[in-house]
């Protein structure tokens, strides 16, 4: 029952970006199953999935396709390491079918257990590339505040988050964090466009201070996903791109959300109209049915790497798990058979963001902004001055997530925003429950927030 697992779970769990005091003071939510877009809890709630479980689901929940290729592939071979000079069918024709829909010129794949370890792999893997080419000061990694990029050492120094830094003595040495391309919150009275291209020179700028014979490489996702789903002005990516070329200075997509399909394209910089050297990959991959990131290698560092960097002393017990490359093949049939990223870019895409666009109509909403299936609403007390609450940061945006889960739909609260990263396969009728329930949300929120004062 409910009270059980709640007993069970606040006497022995401990759980992630939580308070667990005030976890077990108000008792958590015990989700049991789900199917398609929904999912169910103990109590008998029907909820949308609004966000994708946490920007995993891609093709949606309850897919026996999926979980019958892992248990075939765990009856056949449970597990074996792809370290020592040995592979599996699995893993083989995975790292191939990544690479067939990878963008073009990135033909290699290292497999990982989850987007962290992706992020983290990164930064070995480019340090040693350049040591590998005899440039072993270029270590320095620019990174950007408010950035998301997982919660081992290396991704969370890597991260922007303020209060991830501030517990363990974060950033580790040898990161430069500068301007995030968030122009509803730090934008001020420039445009969008300008502000793109501002936020981009902050990044040339760092580079500059630090020397471009000592900086290794850029790291970005294509939209900050956990930083409140940042859109970047069209100006941004492709200048920051132009300047760590000018630089020799590579460039790192942290695909983790936006990678296969979130935004329409395979890969959220073939959106953004730019070419990595490296893509991190994780939660998308398997649509979540099995933990499994990796690395996707451009042919730059792929070359240097296998030519000249001998043994790489880096991998992960997981690394190319079977159960993992299992599922994502699977997941990688159902995205090509359904036509899953052609969907969101020109189907389900467009009819959600039409209706999540007018929500900017609404008198608590500053921003409605969508890509793909990916979107966020900014709440305002004040359009005009795209203003905060008064009340502390974050207050509104947890009162307005509370009501969301309330009224059937999951939508993320960052800060006073919301969040919102359902599957691709949404029906149009879920769309429309989606954008309907969404504005009721919003109409709670707004009265609560009148009655309070
Ligand atoms: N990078 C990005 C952009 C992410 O959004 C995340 C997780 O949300 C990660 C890395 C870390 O991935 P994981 O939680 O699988 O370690």
């Amino acid at each position: 029952s409910t009270a059980h697992w709640r007993h069970l779970d606040a006497a022995h769990h401990l759980h992630p970006f939580s308070n667990t005091k005030s976890l077990n003071a108000e008792g958590v939510r015990v989700i049991t199953h789900a199917a398609g877009s929904y999912i169910f809890d103990s109590e008998g709630n029907k909820i949308l999935d609004g966000m994708s479980g946490l920007w995993c689901s891609s093709v949606g929940h309850g897919r026996h396709d999926i979980v019958d290729a892992i248990s075939d592939q765990l009856k056949t071979l449970d597990y074996y390491n792809t370290f020592f000079k040995t592979t599996h069918p699995a893993a083989a024709e995975l790292a191939a079918a990544i690479a067939e829909v990878a963008p073009a010129g990135m033909r290699h794949v290292f497999f990982t257990s989850g987007g962290s370890e992706a992020v983290d792999t990164v930064i070995r893997m480019v340090r040693h590339y350049w040591a590998a080419m005899g440039k072993p000061e270029k270590h320095i990694f620019i990174a950007r505040r408010n950035a998301y990029h997982g919660s081992t050492v290396g991704g969370a120094s890597l991260g922007g988050m303020k209060p991830m830094h501030a517990q363990g003595g974060l950033p580790i040495p040898g990161i430069v964090h500068v301007q995030q391309p968030y122009w509803w919150a730090e934008g001020g009275d420039m445009t969008p466009e300008a502000f793109g291209l501002h936020a981009a020179r902050e990044v040339a700028r760092a580079i500059d201070e630090a020397g471009a014979e000592n900086v290794a490489a850029f790291i970005g996702e294509p939209i900050q996903g956990a930083g409140g789903v940042v859109i970047p002005p069209a100006t941004y990516w492709p200048e920051v791109q132009k300047i760590c070329r000018e630089r020799d200075v590579l460039l790192v997509s942290d695909e983790v959300i936006c990678g296969f399909g979130r935004t329409g394209e395979w890969f959220g910089c073939q959106y953004m109209g730019v070419a990595p050297d490296l893509i991190t990959f994780a939660k998308g991959v398997t649509s979540g049915y099995f933990p499994l990131g990796g690395v996707i290698v451009g042919a730059r560092v792929a070359e240097g790497f296998i030519e000249h960097g001998g043994e790489f002393n880096h991998g992960f017990t997981y690394s190319g798990h079977p159960g993992g490359c299992a599922a994502a093949l699977a997941n990688l049939r159902i995205l090509h058979g359904e036509k899953l990223v052609e969907r969101v870019k020109s189907e389900i895409g467009p009819y959600l963001q039409a209706r999540w666009l007018k929500l900017a109509e609404h008198p608590l909403v500053g921003e409605a902004r969508m890509v793909g299936l990916i979107g966020a609403l900014e709440l305002t007390p004040d359009k005009a001055r795209r203003a905060k609450f008064a009340q502390e940061e974050g207050t509104v945006g947890l009162l307005c997530r509370d009501i969301s889960f309330s009224e059937g739909l999951v939508m993320r609260a960052v800060r006073d925003g919301m969040i919102l990263a359902p599957p691709f396969t949404l029906s149009f009728a879920e769309a429309d429950l989606l954008a309907d329930t969404a504005v009721r949300v919003l109409d709670r929120t707004y009265a609560e927030l009148q009655a309070r004062g």
